[in-house]
């Protein structure tokens, strides 16, 4: 086998290119996928915890090509976030988010931006002139950012933040519990809540911990006079446990997955039962 020496060597370099490939597949369907349609958004609501009213929905990018079906933006976000691509998604959700809000009675639409767009250049000019634009009133929109995007500069962040909370956005920041925030630098930055990370939703009927942090957080939250939203809230339980521990919103599977706007809409005057 005189080429044997060089297929191992090819073997080797393919598994090697694989995600590489990947990846490149990812961004190159992803670069079209706007011209195409392939985007939409799912809405999912958030309820308050004590009158169990929908307030708002978070809009969540759905992104569904003919060859490989729906694709998770847990999978293609990271990838979009390494290039300029976050930023016509970005751009593609915003706009598509405040366009659906314009015939939307009352309630606030809660929009994802990544730490690469939130740390573009004039970020709060881009989101009030398209604000603008589409004659929505920025008290509608709520701005989700993770510790990641004010980390990094803090002291650049909690300007924007600032800026934004003036012109009547709602800040909130996501996943919280799972980055490297410390807790003493939250008061810093102008929020309006806390988004509990899901991974402590789940632990909280299991381990005592998680019911533990759960709770810090909620009382953290009342001492900085910031809200805190729990994510991920499928069950009952968890529902109860969450109004005793004192969360002010609820949002998961319990309630309603995303849907399309127009499920959505639907769900905006339903009350829960507790
Ligand atoms: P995230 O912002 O933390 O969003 C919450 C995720 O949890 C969503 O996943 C949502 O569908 C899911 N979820 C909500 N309730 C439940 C529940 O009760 N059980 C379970 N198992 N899951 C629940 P999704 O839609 O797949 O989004 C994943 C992540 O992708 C988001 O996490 C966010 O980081 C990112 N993402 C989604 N849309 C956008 C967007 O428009 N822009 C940016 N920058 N990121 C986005
Ligand atoms: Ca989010
Ligand atoms: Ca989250
Ligand atoms: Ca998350």
């Amino acid at each position: 086998a005189k080429k044997s020496g060089r297929s191992v060597v090819r073997l080797y370099n393919d598994s090697m290119d694989e995600s590489v490939r990947f990846r490149r597949r990812i961004e190159g369907g992803l670069s079209q996928a706007i011209a195409q349609g392939e985007l939409s958004l799912a809405y999912q609501p958030i309820v308050a915890g004590d009158a169990m009213e929908v307030v708002g929905f978070e809009a969540l990018l759905r992104w569904r090509t003919e060859e490989f079906g729906p694709i998770s933006p847990a999978l293609f976000i990271p990838i979009a976030e390494e290039s300029n691509l976050i930023h016509e998604l970005g751009d593609w959700v915003l706009d598509e988010a405040l366009t659906v809000l314009v015939d939307w009675p009352g309630q606030y639409v809660s929009i994802n931006f990544s730490p690469r767009q939130f740390r573009r250049q004039n970020f709060v000019g881009y989101v009030m002139e398209r604000v603008q634009r589409a004659g929505i009133s920025p008290n509608r929109v709520q701005i989700e950012i993770t510790e990641t995007a004010i980390f990094d500069n803090a002291e650049r962040a909690a300007e924007t933040l600032y800026k934004l909370r003036q012109m009547g956005f709602r800040i909130a920041l996501d996943d919280f519990g799972t980055g490297y925030s410390s807790l003493y630098n939250i008061r810093k930055f102008a929020l309006d809540c806390l988004k509990i990370d899901k991974s402590f939703i789940d632990g909280m009927g299991r381990e005592r911990e998680s019911a533990a942090i759960v709770q810090s957080i909620v009382h953290l939250g009342k001492a900085l006079g910031l809200g805190v939203v729990a994510e991920g809230v499928e069950t009952e339980a968890q529902v109860q446990a969450l109004r005793v521990a004192g969360a002010s919103h609820l949002q998961g599977y319990y309630f309603s997955r995303p849907v399309p706007a127009e499920e959505a809409k639907a769900l905006a005057n339903e009350r829960f039962i507790g």
